[in-house]
């Protein structure tokens, strides 16, 4: 088993890719193992936020470590809320804020115009000062519905309808989701990178 820490507190990540990883080749622990509480999200792109997240839980426990960033772009209002995804309704915002906020900017807006998709970028370090990271992306289309709907997943997964759907990402029947979105993208195309560089 090749060992990993994950650089995420969020638990709804941290199940996700638990159970994508299942009968994978990969031991995954969450940083909270090694007493990482997480950094400041200072980059400005998905990538650079990524590798801060990764440097840090590697340095603190001593394995490589895999780290996502994610967030929710809407065309209507240019890409954001984006990096900001996570404290779009201000600094410790929680879901509910952030989609209620989401949803009274968005007003208004009619069907075709409230276009809006998913990015993740995945990232593995396999020390704090590696300098070549394995990088990889995945991007879920869809729009934002008017209203919220369905229990499962987290963030705006109640908002999200993806495209040629009916139903939000938080009405998708189990597994469905990690089948579709950003996330399982990402980190099928890095488990496969991982595989293929081996060590
Ligand atoms: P991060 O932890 O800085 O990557 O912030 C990601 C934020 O983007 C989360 O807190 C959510 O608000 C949002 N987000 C990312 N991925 C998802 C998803 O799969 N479903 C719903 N919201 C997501």
């Amino acid at each position: 088993m090749r060992q990993f820490v994950l650089a995420s507190g969020n638990v709804g990540k941290l199940a996700e890719i638990n159970s994508m990883l299942a009968g994978e080749d990969f031991q995954v622990m969450p940083q909270s193992a090694f007493g990482v509480a997480g950094v400041d999200e200072t980059g400005l792109t998905f990538v650079e936020n990524a590798i801060l997240k990764a440097r840090e839980a590697s340095r603190a426990s001593g394995l490589p470590a895999i780290a996502d960033d994610s967030g929710l772009e809407v065309d209507a209002l240019g890409g954001a809320p984006g990096v900001r995804s996570a404290r779009f309704a201000g600094d410790g915002a929680d879901d509910a804020a952030n989609n209620r906020k989401l949803l009274e900017i968005l007003a208004g807006v009619a069907a075709e115009a409230r276009g809006a998709r998913f990015r993740c970028v995945m990232v593995c370090l396999r020390h704090p000062e590696h300098p070549a990271p394995v990088i990889c992306e995945g991007v879920w289309e869809g729009s934002i519905a008017c209203r919220p709907s369905g229990s499962g997943g987290f963030g705006y997964d109640s908002v999200f309808l993806p495209s040629g759907g009916k139903i939000t990402a938080a009405s998708l029947p189990d597994g469905e989701k990690n089948r579709l979105s950003h996330r399982g993208i990402a980190l099928r195309k890095l488990v496969s990178a991982l595989t293929r560089i081996g060590g």
